[in-house]
């Protein structure tokens, strides 16, 4: 019985190679994903074809399966891949090369003696884009692609712990957007909601790399501010204000303005929680929002105080929208 005809339409690379490196069998899976035929690559060194398997890993690997016989699993977790193949069918992932899991085993000749290693090959590629993509969905927002606030509560917590043992400073702004009820009202909820998209790409690019900017609840947003004092934080905050304001949202040949509130909170000796922190800055938000909206207010030490840059300029959506 010829095994080979089973080993040539297997959905997996199997490749063998001897004590020299030198290639002993090559199926067609692996001709087919490297390009390199069997009769090119046979009884040459493995190493000539993929230089990159002549790594000390690999051959400590090779070293193990050939001196105890051991049987290595090799998970595309740790590795990602054995050998750099592109992808064929692009598109399914934003991988650029097929992802793998490898088992490395034992030849053994009549006699028992090992004198050949095996490497099966698998395609993993699609679990691993599904795996990203739920990783992914789980941790942002449909409509906007924020982050939501599942994953922002793990990063605040995350935060917290660094506070508390190593006294970093940290920082928290609420916002929420004004009068959000009515442009939802006047424009439709379509509207509203092409603002939640276009109001999230401008204000991540209002905030550093290192702040983490998540959609909250409805139209509330809040922005994690690690390593950041009250000083700096309220001026993060202003400028995100002002981002929003000066920002027009394009709606059926109208330009929608809004504007939004913000809630600044600070990480102080006297907050023993992350729901502390974030219990401050709604309160602040709160503030702003009686205190006539845009605008920003720092929750300090039990006052609030308001940024003097919001004497002009304050600005509600009803008056300032306007259609072509
Ligand atoms: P305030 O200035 O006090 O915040 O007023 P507001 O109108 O923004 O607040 P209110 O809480 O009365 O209304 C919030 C509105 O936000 C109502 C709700 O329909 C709208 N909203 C929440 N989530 C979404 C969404 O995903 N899409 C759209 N289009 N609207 C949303
Ligand atoms: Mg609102
Ligand atoms: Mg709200």
């Amino acid at each position: 019985m010829n095994y080979e005809q089973i080993l040539n339409v297997v959905n997996l690379g199997v490749v063998v190679f001897d004590r020299e490196y030198k290639v002993c069998y090559w199926n067609r899976w692996m001709a087919m994903h490297s390009n390199i035929q069997s009769q090119t690559i046979i009884n040459r060194p493995i190493f000539d074809f993929f230089p990159d398997l002549n790594n000390p890993i690999f051959m400590r690997n090779c070293r193990s399966v050939l001196t105890f016989g051991n049987l290595i699993f090799l998970s595309q977790k740790l590795h990602k891949y054995l050998f750099p193949f592109k992808l064929i069918r692009s598109g399914i992932s934003p991988m650029e090369y097929m992802q793998q899991s490898c088992t490395m085993g034992p030849l053994r000749d009549s006699e028992n003696v090992i004198n050949y290693v095996f490497i099966t090959i698998q395609d993993v590629t699609e679990i691993v884009s599904y795996e990203q993509r739920l990783r992914e969905l789980n941790m942002t927002d449909g409509l906007t692609g924020m982050y939501n606030r599942r994953y922002l509560d793990i990063r605040i917590n995350e935060e917290f712990k660094r506070h508390q043992r190593f006294g970093r400073p940290m920082s928290l702004i609420l916002f929420d957007i004004d009068h959000f009820k009515k442009i939802n009202d006047t424009y439709g909820h379509q509207c509203g909601d092409y603002i939640l998209q276009d109001l999230s790409s401008a204000t991540l690019s209002a905030i550093r790399n290192v702040d983490i900017l998540a959609r909250y609840g409805g139209e509330e947003f809040c922005c994690l501010l690690p390593e950041t004092s009250s000083d700096k934080s309220v001026l993060i905050a202003e400028r995100l204000r002002k981002q929003v304001m000066e920002n027009s949202f394009r709606w059926n040949d109208a330009d929608v303005h809004v504007t939004i509130s913000l809630g600044v909170s600070v990480l102080t000796a006297g907050i023993d929680s992350p729901g502390a922190l974030i219990e401050r800055a709604d309160q602040a938000l709160y503030q702003a929002k009686d205190n006539g909206r845009n605008r920003v207010m720092l929750f300090d030490g039990g006052s609030y105080s308001e940024k003097p840059t919001l004497k002009t300029g304050i600005h509600e959506p009803e008056n300032q929208t306007s259609a072509d």
